[in-house]
Formats: C-alpha cells, structure tokens, sequence
C-alpha cells in the first residue's frame, strides 16, 4: 500500500499523477493529493518521482495518513492531469509542522 504524507502539503506537486497508470487513482484537496487505496496496485512509480518525498509503503511512519487517504479519496475528485504545483511549493518542501496545514477541502475542478 502506498499512501500521500504530510510532505505533500502546500508543494501538491502532481508528477505522481503523470507517472499513476491507474485512472482516477489520485485524488485532488485544497492543498494536497491522496491515493485511493481501493485503486492503487502498488506499483510504485509514484514515490520514485516525487519531488517533496511525500509518498511512501512505510506505513509505520504514515498511521494517520493511512486514514486520510482513504478517507478523502472517497470525497475529492480525481485527478489524471499534471497541473501547476501549488505557489511555493519548492519552498514549502521544508516548511515545519506541515501536519497543521491539511485542509479538508475538495479541490475544485473546472
Ligand atoms: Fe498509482 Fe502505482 Fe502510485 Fe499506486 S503505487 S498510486 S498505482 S503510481
């Protein structure tokens, strides 16, 4: 099982979406993605190329992200683009306490 982590926040950079070879497997927040664990096969493409480190198969180090993921996946709507990431987002790869920032919010989609 593979999961999104706290790095992604405020970065949300999308080169896991152009790697994913499952349609609608990640899901888009207001400042982060989620794996849909019901989608996922594990291949894991996606850890390798993102740029804040944020996906991992270390489920010990993830508990509460674990929750996220499927929790949210089932709420936000999918994402099969690459999009521009968030503003700051190679700054906000080292920002501290990344945990506080998570917003629950969908991500609106045009
Ligand atoms: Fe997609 Fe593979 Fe990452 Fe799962 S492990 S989210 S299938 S790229």
């Amino acid at each position: 099982m593979y999961v999104v982590g706290q790095n992604c926040l405020g970065c949300r950079f999308s080169d896991c979406v152009d790697v994913c070879p499952v349609k609608d497997c990640f899901k888009i927040g207001a400042n982060m993605v989620v794996i849909d664990p019901t989608l996922c096969i594990d291949c894991g493409l996606c850890e390798k190329v993102c740029p804040a480190n944020a996906i991992t198969s270390d489920l010990n180090s993830e508990l509460k992200w674990i929750e996220h993921n499927a929790k949210y996946s089932q709420i936000w709507p999918a994402i099969n683009t690459v999009i521009a990431p968030m503003i700051n987002a190679q700054a906000n790869i080292n920002l501290q306490n990344k945990e506080t920032k998570f917003d629950a919010t969908a991500q609106e989609i045009n």
